[in-house]
């Protein structure tokens, strides 16, 4: 962290011009006012991080129906306040925007916490086992054909390493039930005998197309189902009924409001989501602003412009229109996946040169360039540049999905043709996840305004970026894996997106790991160190991106994303100053109260 670079500025003499910007923007009614608006709210004696274009530091800020009618010093912020004003001191806290994630999945997030929850946690067999009971029990009254469906198992890192449980293990659970255990990646799931019998999965069951059945060495199903396999099961599980997406939307917002966000993107929605939060916003129950990105599907027989209209058909039964004190509904992006995950065991990522094999054995590696480069990608050339094309013609944004290099520069080939056949449509197309770029591409990104969005919290040493990566991807790149800061480097213009519910919810772990590069402190014994040569970025990069990068992805920047006058008041203080904080302990802040156009939708405890 580097809290010299945050200049401080203090704005006593810009106040003037900042009344007058109010009255252009025509937000003070009366003709008659000369002297500063009585303010709802003012904060005193802050550090407040504006994210501004000089990222200036000030004290002090004043809000006037749900927008911020000043920003500056203490003394000047006084001219706000009346008799009914409410003024808080922060005490040198931080006060800063709110939080814009633009990459998550809060309906599945909300969803995920109804469940039976195993919480990511590091279990050993006795511990998940026993966990797994307690659900059961917890039901008693269960019927024995009702599913119970265990989530965010934490697969990759149980106790002893490399513990893999099997069907067997579940067996043992007292219940007649079917169970599925679904790991936290999405990836795999674990079933007992009950649920393989009434999946009808045996020993003559042939893998599907993307995905795989796992068997023991006499060719018996283990229970473990891999990508596609897991859908005969799943297909089995009756679907959450609308008031279970209502309730879970509630959820998903009531986290948010507590981590700090007021502004996020559903990176890949449905039609249940969207209609539990039309509930929401029509009911006056909306804390943060929704943006929800709609599917395209590259299937067998795909049609981009029967793709396109229906992401158009659906912003038309759900789009309420521009972001205002009162938070709106925006559906403007469409998700494309153009490839999977580049990770073991899956190996999805599109590369530009193959996957590493060991040709030795365990006890005597050698890890060489095998042919694999994972596979084809999920659309064509010109399958994409045609989409692309398509969707700026309706004025809508690509989020496109692509982890392994190979597929980055695929999206980033498409946009260049999209920039080049569409130069004067202002589309901000985003390529997820980005993994792994290939240095070649870093200054592209920023040639091309095309925005990674990245889930800092996935740049530190773990059992996904060690174990499942290190050796797979050769030395070369895995020195390179999760160039946030290289991209910065190259002016590649940043957003950020939790991925909730891959990981837990928790942006504040996210900016620690964006600026240490190092894993938690729990986890630094097993996982010392920083990940790869990457430098990390600055508090206030990381900032920006989780701030105003993303919102300008939303096309929201010019309403919020940072503490400027006229902007909307979605703010949060938090309960330190950033700043002053020890880079490995950012993780540990927490936000004390979140305001959404001047409204408090989070106070904490
Ligand atoms: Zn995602």
């Amino acid at each position: 962290m580097r809290p010299d670079t945050f200049s401080l500025s203090l704005k006593t003499a810009e106040v003037p011009v900042r009344v007058l910007l109010c009255l252009a923007w025509g937000l003070i009614a009366s003709s008659a006012v000369a002297a500063a608006p009585v303010a709802q709210t003012v904060f005193v004696n802050g550090k407040v991080l504006t994210v501004d274009a000089a990222d200036t530091v000030a004290e002090a800020v004043a809000v006037r129906d749900g927008r911020i009618v000043f920003v500056g010093t203490s003394a000047a912020a006084r001219a706000h306040i009346g008799r009914r004003t409410e003024v808080i001191d922060l005490k040198g806290r931080t006060l800063m925007p709110g939080l814009v994630d633009g990459h998550m999945h809060p309906q599945s997030g909300g969803l995920r916490t109804l469940g039976c929850n195993l919480n990511y946690e590091r279990l050993s067999r006795e511990a998940f086992l026993a966990r797994i009971q307690a659900c059961l029990d917890a039901e008693a009254d269960a019927p024995d054909d009702r599913w119970l469906v265990v989530i965010n198992w934490f697969q990759q890192d149980m106790i002893p390493t490399g513990y893999a449980p099997t069907r067997a293990e579940l067996d043992t659970l007292r219940t007649a039930r079917p169970i599925m255990v679904r790991s936290s990646f999405g990836h795999s799931a674990l079933v007992n005998s009950r649920a393989l019998g009434v999946a009808q999965i045996t020993r003559d069951t042939p893998d599907p197309k993307d995905g795989r059945i796992v068997r023991d060495a006499q060719g018996e199903a283990t229970g473990l189902l891999e990508d596609a396999a897991q859908s005969r099961v799943q297909t089995l599980i009756p679907p959450p009924d609308a008031a279970t997406h209502l309730k879970a939307a509630r959820i998903a917002l009531g986290l948010m409001a507590e981590q700090g966000i007021t502004t996020f993107l559903d990176a890949y929605t449905d039609i249940e989501t969207l209609t539990a939060y039309q509930t929401l916003y029509r009911r006056g129950d909306l804390t943060a602003r929704g943006h929800f990105a709609v599917l395209i599907d590259a299937g067998e027989t795909y049609d981009a412009k029967a793709a396109v209209a229906e992401v158009v058909r659906q912003r038309g039964l759900y789009d309420t229109g521009d972001q205002g004190a009162k938070p709106a509904l925006r559906i403007h992006t469409a998700k494309l996946f153009l490839d999977g995950v580049i990770t073991a065991p899956a190996f999805t990522g599109v590369m530009v040169a193959p996957y590493f094999e060991n040709s030795g054995t365990e006890a005597d590696p050698h890890w060489r360039p095998g042919h694999n480069r994972g596979p084809r990608p999920y659309f064509t050339p010109a399958q994409l540049s045609d989409t692309l094309g398509l969707l700026a013609e309706a004025g809508i944004d690509p989020h496109m999905h692509a982890d392994g290099d190979g597929a980055v520069r695929q999206a980033l080939d498409a946009v260049a043709t999209l920039r080049r056949t569409h130069p004067d449509k202002d589309i901000r197309p985003a390529i997820a996840h980005a993994e792994i770029v290939d240095p070649a591409d870093y200054t592209r990104f920023a040639e091309l305004n095309a925005l990674p969005v990245l889930s800092f919290q996935w740049g530190k040493p773990a059992a996904d970026t060690i174990e499942g990566a290190r050796e797979p991807l050769g030395p070369y790149r895995h020195a390179l894996i999760e160039p946030s800061g290289l991209l910065d480097i190259y002016g590649a213009r940043l957003t950020f997106g939790s991925d909730w519910p891959v990981d837990p919810l928790d942006e504040w772990f996210a900016l620690k790991v964006a600026v240490t590069r190092t894993a938690a402190k729990a986890d630094q014994g097993k996982y010392p160190g920083r990940l790869g040569v990457d430098p990390g970025l600055p508090l206030r990069t990381a900032l920006r991106a989780m701030t105003l990068g993303s919102a300008y992805a939303l096309h929201v920047e010019d309403r919020v994303g940072s503490v400027e006058v006229g902007k909307w008041a979605d703010l949060i203080v938090l309960d330190r100053d950033l700043t002053a904080t020890d880079p490995e302990a950012l993780g540990d802040t927490k936000v004390v109260l979140t305001l959404l156009g001047g409204r408090t939708v989070y106070r904490r405890p």
